[in-house]
């Protein structure tokens, strides 16, 4: 078990549930990071006494250093805070718990300082996945996936004898709150609607992800890399009570599942703990209790999402990036109710189909797409 960590978006839903653990198994948190929140923010680092403190606004951290005068957190703020928390001595993991993008470089930066990670952050492995990975490599850390799915994966695979024995990765969806709607009856729906995920409680990003199923897009990208299988490799099923995380088929066609309450505090306890299994605060699944495990194909057609990301993938070099900046910008635009659900999904598609692709061997050529697919969106909808 890790003795220190990094918490980076120590203030959202993974993040919450992160300290949540921590405190539980004692394990001591040098770094805390938020965008604004110093209400929270300030109340974690009075029960966690970090060494540094970060607020990404340069105004709220202003007010921040005011108010906690009187500890021994050092505050820092933008991107060279978010940095230096990547980057901190004390920590033996970085738990990057940040939404979007903007993980991509502090997570390259903890690579390069030695630190192993636990991402739940995707966005980074969507856009940046071979920079990460070939850090991963060059550097000789661990990185350990909290996303459920993933960690279902990385769970089914301990024991696999080769590289050869894997044959499938099968990703199970919820389906999100619009499984089974047709595209005319996805036409008028309203945030509140797309904010009500049958199963889950998260961050509101990822929850318009999830209606859109762009999610399991970015997890089928994010799969891909962690995991170094092909991307027809990578299979969707839907699966509308959340039990199954996901599940593997070796090559005998054996398959494996990893099964659980939807509760993120087990894998991001695993990402912790790993190898280690301890107690944890999640209640225990009874399976008599679980009236159905109902299993179905996705509707590639009405949430296009998930076919623009496989596209993407294998388009290659910075297509992701360009799905993925497209897709946070159309994502915050419907939240902020500036354009209609399935417009998301078509400023997309529009993007990828116009924006260049190049190749994605350095942070500034991902980063520029990223712009590109952004500035794309936007000025698409003037
Ligand atoms: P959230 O919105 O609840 O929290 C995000 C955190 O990042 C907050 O602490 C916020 O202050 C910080 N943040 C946001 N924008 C920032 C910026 N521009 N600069 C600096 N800090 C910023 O999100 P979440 O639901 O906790 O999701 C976090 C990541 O984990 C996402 O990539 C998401 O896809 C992934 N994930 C979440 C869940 C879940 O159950 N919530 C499950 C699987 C994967
Ligand atoms: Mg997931």
């Amino acid at each position: 078990m890790v003795n220190s960590i990094s918490v980076l978006g120590s203030t959202g839903s993974i993040g919450t549930q992160t300290l949540d653990v921590a405190e539980k198994l004692h394990i001591s948190v040098c770094a805390l990071t938020a965008y604004s929140n110093i209400d929270l923010l300030e109340k974690q680092i009075r029960k966690f006494r970090p060494k540094l403190a970060v607020v990404f606004l340069e105004e709220q951290a202003q007010k921040l250093k005011e108010r906690i005068k009187d500890t021994k957190t050092c505050v820092m703020s933008g991107m060279k805070g978010l940095i230096s928390a990547a980057e901190i001595d004390s920590a033996d993991i970085v738990l990057n718990a940040l939404v979007g993008m903007v993980g991509l470089e502090p997570t390259l930066r903890a690579v390069e300082a030695k630190k192993n990670i636990a991402l739940a952050n995707k966005e980074t492995l969507v856009a940046g996945g071979s920079l990460v990975m070939n850090a991963v490599t060059k550097n000789g850390v661990h990185l350990y996936p909290v996303d459920s799915e993933h960690s279902a994966v990385f769970q089914c695979l301990q024991g696999r004898p080769d590289e050869k024995s894997l044959k499938k990765i099968i990703l199970t969806a919820s389906g999100g709150p619009f499984f089974g709607k047709t595209k005319s009856e996805l036409e008028n729906v309203t945030l509140a609607q797309a904010l009500n995920h049958p199963n889950w409680s998260m961050g509101a990003k990822i929850t318009i992800d999830s209606a859109t199923m762009m999610n399991k897009g970015l997890e089928i990208i994010e799969a891909y890399w962690l995991f170094g299988v092909d991307a027809d490799q990578i299979d969707v099923v839907v699966h509308r009570e959340s039990i199954v995380h996901s599940m593997i088929m070796y090559r005998d066609n054996s398959v494996i599942a990893q099964l659980g309450l939807p509760d993120m505090r087990i894998p991001i306890q695993y990402a912790l703990t790993y190898p280690g299994r301890f107690e944890s605060p999640t209640g225990e699944l009874d399976l008599s209790q679980v009236e159905n495990l109902s299993f179905s194909k996705p509707d590639y057609d009405t949430f296009k999402c998930m076919s623009l990301c496989k596209k993407a993938l294998k388009i290659g070099g910075t297509a992701p990036a360009i799905v993925n900046g497209a897709n946070e910008t159309a994502n915050r635009l419907f939240r902020e109710d500036r354009i209609k659900f399935l417009q998301i999904g078509d400023l997309v598609e529009n993007a990828l189909e116009n924006v260049a692709v190049t190749k994605a061997d350095t942070l500034a050529q991902v980063l520029q797409a990223d712009k590109s697919a952004r500035e794309f969106v936007l000025s698409a909808v003037k």
